[in-house]
């Protein structure tokens, strides 16, 4: 699903290597985790692969079902099946959260040659889905995450998730600022959606949200690399001794 070999990323304005040399390769309908240490590149690697403006790949290549990611446009990469959730999702005052989602859903679906939804289906759609996450018809009128509280901000990102139906979902830090029963909300939405064809890249900083979603490989990164790579069993021994055990035994 998704291939990463030996990228190296460096900030476009200044020499500052911030992702040095990682591969990581996650299969078809594979959760994979991905935890370190702040600073370490998380949020880098998801932006890169994405396509935020203000990096510069400089060496290796990443590769969505077999299409190079890193040349096409971040529309593209959408509707080649990317989707990012993002650590900090952003206000947009002035655009109906509505009006968002099925802009984006429409897009989408003319992206891969597939008729626009009715206003009807669409907004049966939509509700369904919001209801699993307790999002209310308030919060779909709203302009989106406009005044939402984080765990709203952060349930809203799994709702467009949701409703895209990407094929390889990247979420960081989905549970930074989540309280325990909207941590259970989110991860029964993005346990919903797993599927043989669907893959997830679960970034996070913490082992709890992982006892929630159960990933398949759980990876270890540090300065810009992936450090140390296991099974579930890893979560919790970062969970147990911290990263200062497992950075010392690999340095
Ligand atoms: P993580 O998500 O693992 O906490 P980030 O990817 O946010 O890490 O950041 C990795 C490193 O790169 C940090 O040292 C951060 O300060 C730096 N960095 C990332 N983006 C920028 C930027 N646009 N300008 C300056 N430094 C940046
Ligand atoms: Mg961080
Ligand atoms: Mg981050």
């Amino acid at each position: 699903m998704l291939e990463i070999n030996n990228l190296h990323v460096k900030l476009e304005e200044e020499d500052k290597a911030i992702i040095k040399g990682l591969s990581l390769s996650v299969e078809p309908g594979k959760v994979h985790a991905i935890m370190g240490p702040n600073g370490s590149g998380k949020s880098t690697l998801s932006y890169v692969l994405s396509g935020k403006d203000g990096y510069e790949v400089t060496d290796g290549d990443a590769t969505l079902l077999g299409e190079d990611l890193l040349e096409m446009e971040p529309e593209e990469r959408a509707a080649a099946g990317l989707f990012l959730a993002f650590q900090y999702p952003v206000e947009i005052p002035g655009v109906g959260n509505m009006t968002f989602l099925r802009t984006a859903v429409n897009a989408q679906r003319k992206a891969r040659g597939e008729e626009e939804l009715s206003a009807g289906d669409f907004l049966k759609l939509v509700r369904a889905k919001a209801k699993s996450l307790k999002i209310d018809a308030d919060m779909l009128k709203r302009p989106v995450n406009t005044g939402f509280s984080g765990g709203e901000k952060k349930r809203n990102e799994i709702l467009q998730m949701a409703m895209l139906e990407p094929k390889m979902c990247i979420l960081d830090e989905t549970d930074s600022g989540l309280d325990v029963d909207a941590m259970k909300l989110v991860s029964e939405g993005v346990n919903a959606l797993r599927d043989a064809g669907r893959s997830f890249l679960v970034i996070t900083h913490y082992q709890r949200l992982l006892n929630h979603i159960q990933p398949d490989v759980v990876h270890i990164m540090a300065d810009g690399k992936i450090v140390k790579t296991g099974g579930p069993e890893l979560a919790l021994e970062v969970e147990n001794n911290g990263y200062a055990d497992i950075l010392a035994e690999v340095a």
